[in-house]
């Protein structure tokens, strides 16, 4: 068997041209004489030689080549991929081309002109006022997994350590969210992972607050929908816009920065 070309368009077309993950354009175009390079794959998502990358010995061989078990990756990530097969299972892979082309398709959505534009709008009672401090990657997990958008925001970096500590922290934690995550051993591994960044930022006085606001997204073909935002900030432990929380957590009771473990620590929204 072999991928059909009606598979490969379908795939080619629905992610856009675009590798799932990295979301990097997969042709570039070419400069006569030459023609168009093409830096995409089309990978399985569950091999159908034994021994390949994520291979059932349950799973049905003809559909190896459906567009269903096929996820169109950069060279760089079908590496990745297929090198970790541990974090990167079969319903990881499905999770993240499923992401991607709902991305891609809302996208698109917006050109069709019989149809009402798409727009994402926020709802007044869903703004936040507060971003709360996150304290374990636990909690960064359930603020960050499958949000449609992030929100990310730092305070002012003073030296190129930190820039790499708060910026891995950021990409780290936006590439965990996105992954979406349904099996507990790689959502544990995940949380443990963050759970390291975020000890490592606080012993450089940095602290994390984020939470997840409910925006819409409604015009297009289909009903008014949800939109989850994942806002995650990092603050110097030290900024004033730190509020101290009382302790039933109703709101804030002081406007100065907090000395040592404040246990409520927010931030306001900017
Ligand atoms: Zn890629």
């Amino acid at each position: 068997m072999s991928i059909t070309a009606r598979s490969r368009k379908r795939l080619w077309a629905r992610s856009g041209n675009r590798c799932a993950m990295c979301r990097r354009e997969l042709v570039r175009e070419g400069t006569p004489p030459d023609g168009d390079s093409i830096v995409g794959d089309e990978c399985h998502i569950v091999s159908a030689t034994r021994g390949g990358p994520r291979y059932d010995p349950e799973f049905p061989r003809e559909k190896a080549d459906d567009n269903s078990n096929l996820v169109l990756l950069c060279k760089v990530d079908h590496k990745v991929v297929d090198d970790q097969e541990s974090k990167y299972t079969a319903n990881l892979l499905r999770d993240l081309k499923a992401a991607h082309e709902r991305r891609i398709a809302v996208q698109l959505e917006g050109f069709d002109s019989d149809k009402q534009p798409v727009r994402i709008r926020q709802v007044a009672e869903n703004v936040p006022n507060f971003l709360r401090r996150i304290r374990s990657g636990k909690e960064l997990l359930a603020i960050m997994s499958n949000a449609c958008a992030y929100a990310l925001d730092y305070d002012e970096l003073r030296n190129e350590e930190e820039v790499d500590l708060v910026s891995g922290f950021l990409q780290d934690a936006q590439d965990w969210g996105e992954l979406g995550l349904d099996e507990v051993g790689s959502r544990m591994r995940a949380a443990q992972s963050l759970d390291e960044h975020i000890n490592g930022l606080e012993q450089s006085g940095f602290w994390v607050f984020g939470c997840r606001e409910n925006q819409l997204i409604e015009g297009g073909d289909g009903p008014a929908s949800g939109w989850p935002v994942a806002h995650l900030r990092v603050m110097r432990d030290s900024n004033p816009e730190i509020i101290k929380m009382n302790e039933n957590g109703a709101g804030p009771s002081k406007k100065d920065a907090p000395q040592g473990d404040a246990p409520d620590g927010a931030s306001r929204r900017m």
